[in-house]
């Protein structure tokens, strides 16, 4: 699949740039199960926080994401990949793409394990289509059509 990661507040603190517990070891896990991976943020191209947090060489590309009307928005981009699955703190952005709403992370937190439950949220959903986790949210059908 292709995953596409939100960076404030999901990869990195919103408030204090701190980097998430376990992102590397996540993302080298989701690579090996043969994923590809991309960083896509409302407010520009953020290889700079990507290399801050040791995965560039885990991330195939990075691009700007829509801010207002996500799906539409997103196929005019005509980016080089699109979503399978969205990883974001905000829950419109996880539904408009189907994915995991995942809890803000906003000052360091060494006690944080959101990207476990992130990779194995993934793989469930890989595997059949759907994860029980909380944070799951289904695709917006209407966006289909
Ligand atoms: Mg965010």
């Amino acid at each position: 699949m292709n995953i596409f990661f939100d960076m404030d507040y999901t990869l990195i603190g919103g408030i204090d740039g701190s980097l998430r517990p376990n992102v590397q070891d996540v993302m080298e896990r989701l690579k090996t199960d043969g994923h590809d991976l991309y960083v896509w943020s409302g407010v520009g191209i953020r290889w700079r926080d990507v290399k801050r947090l040791g995965i560039e060489q885990l991330i195939t590309d990075c691009y700007m994401k829509p801010l207002s009307n996500y799906y539409e928005s997103m196929k005019k981009m005509e980016l080089p990949a699109e979503p399978d699955m969205v990883v974001d703190d905000f829950p419109m952005v996880a539904s408009a793409f189907g994915g995991l709403c995942i809890p803000a992370y906003n000052v360091e937190d060494k006690e944080d394990r959101v990207m476990e439950r992130v990779y194995n949220a993934i793989t469930d959903y890989g595997n059949t289509g759907h994860s029980d986790d909380a944070m799951y949210r289904p695709r917006d059908g209407w966006h289909n059509s």
